[in-house]
């Protein structure tokens, strides 16, 4: 699933493309993408905005128009893509966006990420209820802190609670425990602060690491089948079970927590 490093990625390939462009139609090929939003509104309230900016907020994308925002969820592989001309039949799109210059396509071949209009995205639930984020300049190590202090909920559970913090999801949350040695399972109030400290820069060193990763190469919009770039360079817990741990040399377990899959090694996480 795209999490802000991700996200951001996309914002920033993004923006040369659609910056100041004006949506002159809109054509939903499947309603599932923009619901609960039928595809007849979604048409009236984009005809004719103008795009001013392309942001982000946790793992949600924004097109700020003159009128509105333009809000996508990519959820697990939602994606965007870019025609300089109506494509082929084959390629599968769920909205077509028609710009002034070119053509923006919403694609989710699994039907669960969304494209919504909203006039005011700060009353969007999902949006509204987002913690700090986790690349602004409010997450701070002592936000980290209070942020654990208050939770009896596993560490690992609370990383992943965009309520709490913005923007991180199972893969880097994982990545960021690894990097802090610290196990997944901790009661977040029991996590001392010499360790939310260490926490709170693995974090951030491996969201940065990630978006580093993401940006090289950039998304290839144009490239129907394009998907981030190999992350398995940066990648030291996430998905490899049974693996020796680079640092202690121990076996990577891969554990259920909170219904998802989390990897970590007992050994030196502790
Ligand atoms: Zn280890």
């Amino acid at each position: 699933m795209p999490e802000a490093p991700e996200v951001e990625a996309v914002v920033r390939a993004l923006r040369p493309l659609v910056n100041g462009r004006t949506i002159r139609a809109c054509r939903v090929i499947h309603p599932v993408a923009t619901k609960p939003q039928s595809p007849g509104d979604l048409g009236k309230a984009l005809r004719g905005n103008r795009i001013s900016e392309v942001t982000r907020r946790g793992k949600y994308l924004l097109l700020k128009l003159s009128r509105g925002s333009l809000v996508f969820h990519f959820k697990f592989d939602g994606q965007l893509l870019w025609f300089d001309r109506p494509p082929a039949r084959d390629v599968h799109v769920d909205v077509f966006f028609f710009l002034d210059r070119g053509i923006l396509g919403y694609a989710d071949p699994r039907h669960l990420g969304r494209a919504n209009w909203a006039v005011d995205p700060d009353k969007v639930p999902g949006l509204r209820a987002l913690g700090v984020d986790v690349f602004s300049r409010g997450f701070t190590a002592s936000a980290l802190t209070n942020i654990l202090s208050g939770s009896r909920h596993p560490v690992k559970l609370l990383l992943m609670d965009q309520k709490k913090i913005a923007g991180l999801g199972n893969i880097y949350s994982s990545e960021a425990l690894w990097h802090a040695r610290l196990d997944p399972r901790r009661i977040a109030r029991r996590v001392k602060p010499a360790e939310s400290r260490r926490l709170h820069k693995a974090i951030v060193s491996t969201a940065r690491r990630a978006l580093e990763c993401c940006c090289h190469p950039a998304p290839d919009f144009r490239n129907p089948d394009w998907w981030f770039a190999d992350l398995s360079r940066i990648l030291r817990v996430y998905g490899q079970d049974g693996q020796p741990c680079r640092r202690c040399g121990g076996r990577i377990n891969r554990i259920q927590l909170g219904g998802r899959s989390s990897y970590f090694c007992p050994r030196c996480q502790r």
